[in-house]
């Protein structure tokens, strides 16, 4: 599958790991838009939010468990935020559900 988050997954693509279980890779956001930027990712590939069913939901509580941990790894203790775009209108660039957690300063007010 021409997948850029799948090949990085298969280590074909290098990437800078920051957490890892059976089930979540995260590392950095090669572009990264605050001081902390990092990419939480399944490892299985869903394509956007709207992917996301009964069946494959259990890996999305997964992300959203690891979340706090990296948060913690990462030091991010005043808080975070967390982005998942989807779609044309959402600005998806990478076709494989991803979630942003952003965070190390203050961060805008604005989210669009
Ligand atoms: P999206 O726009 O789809 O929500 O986010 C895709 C993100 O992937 C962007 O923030 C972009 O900087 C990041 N990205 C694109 N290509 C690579 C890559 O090869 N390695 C890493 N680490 N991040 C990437
Ligand atoms: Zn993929």
């Amino acid at each position: 599958m021409d997948c850029l988050f799948c090949k990085i997954l298969a280590g074909e693509i290098p990437s800078s790991k920051v957490y890892e279980n059976e089930w979540v890779y995260a590392f950095r956001d090669i572009n990264p838009q605050a001081p902390v930027h990092v990419l939480v990712i399944p490892k299985e590939h869903i394509p956007c939010a709207d992917g996301v069913t009964a069946e494959n939901s259990a890996v999305v509580a997964r992300i959203f468990e690891a979340i706090p941990e990296i948060a913690k790894q990462e030091g991010l203790t005043n808080g975070y935020r967390v982005i998942t775009n989807c779609g044309e209108d959402g600005c998806q660039s990478v076709k494989h559900l991803h979630f942003h957690l952003l965070g190390g300063k203050k961060l805008s007010e604005q989210m669009a």
